[in-house]
């Protein structure tokens, strides 16, 4: 028979906020006007309990029970005025939804079998362990879109430290190479993913400056060897990675895709954006999406391209992708979020140097948005459930609903005076920062960061 005990005792002052509807784009439910998949982050002033119970009949009665009443909350966040849309203006609409308010309840989170177990106020069942994460946010694990972790096996371990429980490499593998990348998602303690380079190099220096490196029936070969692991195309579009090979290129990663994601790389591309946009499908995705000129997504008088919104709104995806050179300034930054463009998703561009450079680590480029204004709900939701959305392998992650994986990034937002670092060697002072605490990965507490 399981002892149900009391967890450790929160003083009356300790009080979870509720960060409401922090879902802001949906890849392929455009025309939702549900929350059905609303993930609910939350932060955490009290702790995140760990119920692991042995004795699962009286565990599940339990957890039952607490399953209703987290489930009886979550409908009642359904309730809540939606409209979900890929346009900039209605979006910001609801991030003023986002309620920081008095009344939220204290939730603790409980974790049995690797998976969420439930999602209440006093949680009182046994815990055979207990983090607690007062004054921390206790989001959904991260998950970053564009990285080079499938590089080496170091890599995978290093980016779990900083909260990321699920990472998608995006193009470091091209048909000749990609069978290592894969070997090296197949062994990562977290979900890995690869993006097919369609240079059949991968990421080389001018990989496509030779078209027939874009051999589309090697590309195909590669997926079919790894459909287990990878999950889309990646084209590096930029003047010095393909010149004028750059549409050609993209072509050709559309079939060997087929129906599955591209993501493109641009900046400082040899053809406008536009023309590239023109040659994606809904849930592609566009990465450095703050490259500055020339053919980035302003105009010559600084004003977002009509044609990026009307990709938004067939369902592109838009990704900040941090990288190190040409990939984002300020300035960029500055005149797209002044128009109310934002990302949907962050990414790092990470490797196993991202500490030394300035993408530091997920939560840092996370926060690089929050000085333009970027809703702490919304840059949460762009580093988990809408990254999550675009790839059918992240189903179920990024999020911490009832039944999910427990995949758990415990972050803290730090006020002070931080710096932060553009591609240009540009700094700008943030007051908050959010760093890496802890990370949970299929219920299991990972070590501590260096
Ligand atoms: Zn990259």
């Amino acid at each position: 028979m399981a002892r149900i005990r009391r967890g450790i005792a929160k003083s009356a002052a300790d009080r979870l906020i509720v960060l409401r509807d922090h879902l802001h784009s949906v890849p392929r439910q455009e025309d939702c006007q549900c929350l059905r998949s609303v993930c609910i982050g939350y932060v955490l002033r009290h702790f995140l309990g760990f119920v692991v119970c042995r004795y699962c009949g009286l565990l599940c009665d339990l957890l039952s029970h607490l399953d209703n009443l987290a489930l009886g909350w979550r409908a009642a966040l359904e309730c809540l005025p939606n409209g979900l849309t890929h346009d900039g203006r209605d979006r910001r609409k609801r991030e003023n939804l986002v309620s920081f308010a008095n009344g939220d309840p204290v939730r603790d989170v409980a974790i049995s079998a690797g998976k969420i177990a439930a999602v209440a106020p006093n949680i009182t069942a046994g815990a055979a362990d207990t983090v607690d994460a007062r004054g921390k946010i206790v989001a959904p694990g991260l998950i970053d879109i564009h990285t080079h972790a499938g590089r080496s096996k170091e890599g995978p371990p290093m980016c779990l430290q900083d909260g990321v429980t699920g990472w998608v490499d995006a193009g470091s593998g091209g048909a000749d190479n990609m069978d290592e990348v894969a070997a090296v998602a197949r062994g990562a303690p977290q979900i890995g993913r690869c993006l097919i380079n369609i240079a059949r190099t991968g990421v080389a220096p001018g990989e496509l400056q030779d078209l027939t490196r874009a051999n589309v029936d090697l590309a195909r070969g590669a997926i079919a060897r790894n459909r287990d692991v990878v999950i889309g195309v990646k084209a590096r579009m930029s003047n010095n990675v393909a010149g004028a090979n750059d549409l050609e290129a993209l072509r050709r990663a559309q079939a060997a895709a087929d129906s599955l994601p591209v993501m493109i790389h641009v900046g400082q591309n040899y053809s406008p954006l536009r023309s590239y946009l023109s040659l994606l499908k809904r849930g592609d995705i566009v990465t450095h999406i703050h490259a500055p000129a020339p053919n980035g997504l302003l105009d010559d008088k600084g004003k977002l391209i009509p044609e990026v919104m009307q990709a938004r709104r067939r369902g592109i995806l838009f990704d900040f992708g941090n990288g190190v050179t040409d990939h984002f300034d300020w300035a960029t930054v500055e005149a797209a979020t002044k128009q109310d463009f934002w990302p949907d998703t962050f990414s790092t561009d990470w490797s196993t140097m991202s500490r030394t450079t300035g993408v530091v680590d997920m939560p840092n480029v996370m926060s690089k948005l929050l000085m333009f204004g970027m809703p702490l709900s919304a840059a949460i939701a762009a580093g988990t459930v809408n990254a999550a959305r675009i790839f059918p392998a992240f189903d179920d992650r990024g999020t911490l609903n009832v039944g999910a994986p427990a995949d758990v990034a415990i972050l803290e937002l730090r006020e002070g005076e931080f710096e932060f670092v553009d591609n240009y060697k540009g700094t700008r002072k943030g007051k908050q920062r959010l760093f890496p605490i802890a990370t949970v990965l299929g219920g299991k507490k990972t070590p501590a960061r260096a």
